[in-house]
C-alpha cells in the first residue's frame, strides 16, 4: 500500500502525482509545488490472461509526515486506494 495516503504534503508532492498517472487516476492537484526527499517506489506487474498492469506503491520517503487519513478527507465519497 502506498504511504502517500496517510501523508502531510499528499496534494502537493509531485511524485505522488506521478503516482497517480501511472495509475491513470484523476490528480488531486494539477500543480505539485512539493518535491519529495528521496522517496522509494515498489513497481509490481500483475499479468492476467494477455494483460499486465503496473502498480506503483510509495513505501518509504524520506519527506513523510503523518496525516492519516488525508487522502479519504480529501475524497470523503471515493474509496482509500490501495
Ligand atoms: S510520502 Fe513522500 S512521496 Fe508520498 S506524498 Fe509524502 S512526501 Fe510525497
Amino acid at each position: 500500500m502506498c504511504i502517500c495516503v496517510d501523508c502531510h504534503w499528499l496534494d502537493r508532492c509531485s511524485t505522488y502525482h506521478a503516482v497517480e498517472t501511472q495509475h491513470g487516476v484523476k490528480h488531486l492537484s494539477s500543480t505539485p509545488d512539493f518535491e519529495p526527499r528521496q522517496p522509494r517506489i515498489n513497481v509490481h506487474l500483475r499479468s492476467q490472461g494477455l494483460t499486465t498492469t503496473v502498480e506503483w506503491d510509495v513505501v518509504a520517503c524520506n519527506s513523510f509526515v503523518m496525516d492519516l487519513g488525508h487522502w479519504q478527507r480529501l475524497r470523503p465519497q471515493e474509496v482509500v486506494p490501495t
